[in-house]
């Protein structure tokens, strides 16, 4: 493996991909300059929690002289600390006697079992059934848009430590959704007319070849109700050689311009954690080259504590990115699952984080909102917090909604500094929200 040091050499003889996985952690853990312990505490962690990386977040994003502080050194390396201490000393005991691979493996799914795996009713809202049986990797929540999950896309370039589709790389069969390519989409899309926009998702669609995802997306181009195609990715971060050094690069560009010129909008939906993921030359150069398929790229994350909890780091962010013609989406709320309670920033810090960075940009980055939480009613934004008729509460907001008549509306919850989830809220000056069912009077 090159040191930290060595000059990227990437425009001269193209990195090759390669993924590290948890069998390269005790190597790379030392480099961080881990003990022994720690090591093993950290290994225990990543028998739960996938892990992944490769050369580029290695060599090109990681600060190793500040790891194992450095933000994006935590934003991809399991922590010893992320789990709770008794299964984590527990499994690391397994892994100290050299138990075989069936009982760490066990103790494993039984830590996941209680990390809510499918947070939002992830697994319920597969298409129940369509036609004569199911339609796998394809969840239709709001009217207009259809997420699909396509197999061979079920995996990333890296692994971030905050997932919350983690339990899709544990290679645990029943935690897993997927879709097959060809027809079937474009199929359930004819039945639904309604439907304008279709969000690939995953894992990483970006990490498929040029020619399987055109598999996906070219019987789609012929559907006139669609407007967009969307790609939710973080190859701008982890993989950027992807639009520009690798092989297959052109072809990639090429089937984005077959989109455009089918006439639909291709939005790339690119997650950014840190603005140091936007350092490198050539993130710009990638950014320009997907830019000028037509596609247009807008920017989201989770705000994460210890990662990029405070207003500069956001701020810088967004500027970046709009200076590189990038439009600022979403900041999300960290879900409820997996190692939440490490990373979680609680709401009302949220919104001083966000509200702060927000008043420090320009109209043209104030395209971002948030902080949102994406939860089974919908994705709620924290507005504000406000002081109405004595009583302090939070002002929120359905930016989504799976009843769409909810949109917009504004709703309180009583204030609360520890609340870290829509579920920890309690209405204020209602006796339910509205997403709520009206309990029945008898
Ligand atoms: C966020 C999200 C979408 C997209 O919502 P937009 O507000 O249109 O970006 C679609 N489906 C699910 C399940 C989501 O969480």
């Amino acid at each position: 493996m090159p040191s930290a040091n060595e000059p990227h050499t990437g425009a001269t003889s193209p990195r090759k991909f390669r993924a590290y996985t948890a069998a390269h952690l005790d190597q790379l853990l030392s480099r961080a300059g881990l003990g022994p312990e720690e090591r093993l505490a950290a290994r225990a962690v990543a028998t739960v929690l996938p892990f992944r990386t490769n050369p580029y977040v290695l060599d090109e994003l990681i600060d190793w002289d500040r790891a194992p502080d450095d933000p994006i050194y935590r934003l991809v390396f399991p922590q010893p600390d992320m789990l709770p201490e008794a299964d984590v000393s527990h499994i690391a005991g397994l892994l100290r006697s050299d138990a075989p691979r069936r009982e760490v493996n066990a103790a494993a799914n039984q830590v996941r079992a209680r990390l809510n795996p499918h947070p939002a009713g992830q697994l319920e809202l597969n298409v129940p059934s369509f036609g004569d049986g199911t339609l796998p990797g394809v969840q239709h929540k709001y009217d207009e848009t259809v997420l699909f999950f396509p197999k061979q896309g079920q995996t990333c370039h890296a692994y971030c430590t905050y997932c919350f589709r983690w339990a899709q790389f544990v290679g645990e069969p029943d935690l897993k959704m997927a879709g097959e390519e060809g027809d079937s989409l474009a199929t359930y899309l004819r039945a639904h007319p309604e439907v304008t926009s279709v969000l690939f998702t995953g894992g990483d669609p970006m990490i498929m070849s040029a020619s399987v995802l055109a598999r996906y997306v070219e019987p789609l181009l012929a559907l006139e109700q669609l407007e967009t195609i969307r790609i939710g990715t973080k190859s701008l971060a982890y993989w950027p050689d992807t639009f520009v050094g690798d092989s297959g690069a052109d072809e990639m560009l090429r089937l984005f311009e077959k989109v455009t010129a089918a006439g639909k909008s291709l939005a790339f939906m690119a997650h950014f954690t840190h603005p140091r993921e936007l350092e490198p030359e050539v993130v710009a150069t990638a950014v320009r080259r997907v830019q000028g398929t037509g596609a247009v790229i807008r920017t989201q994350a989770p705000l994460i504590r210890t990662i990029n909890d405070d207003p500069e780091t956001w701020r810088s962010m967004w500027r970046r990115q709009t200076a590189l013609g990038m439009v600022p989406y979403y900041l999300f709320v960290e879900r409820d699952t997996g190692p939440q309670d490490y990373f979680a920033v609680p709401l009302a810090r949220a919104h001083d984080i966000f509200q702060e960075a927000y008043r420090g940009v320009s109209g043209l980055c104030r395209t971002v909102r948030g902080p949102s939480m994406s939860a089974t009613p919908g994705k709620v934004c924290v507005d504000g917090v406000a002081e109405i008729a004595d009583q302090k509460v939070f002002v929120l907001r359905l930016l989504q909604a799976r009843d769409a008549s909810l949109v917009g509306r504004p709703f309180f919850a009583a204030y609360d500094p520890n609340a870290v989830w829509l579920d920890d809220l309690k209405p204020a000056f209602a006796d339910r929200f509205p997403f709520e069912p009206a309990l029945e009077r008898v």
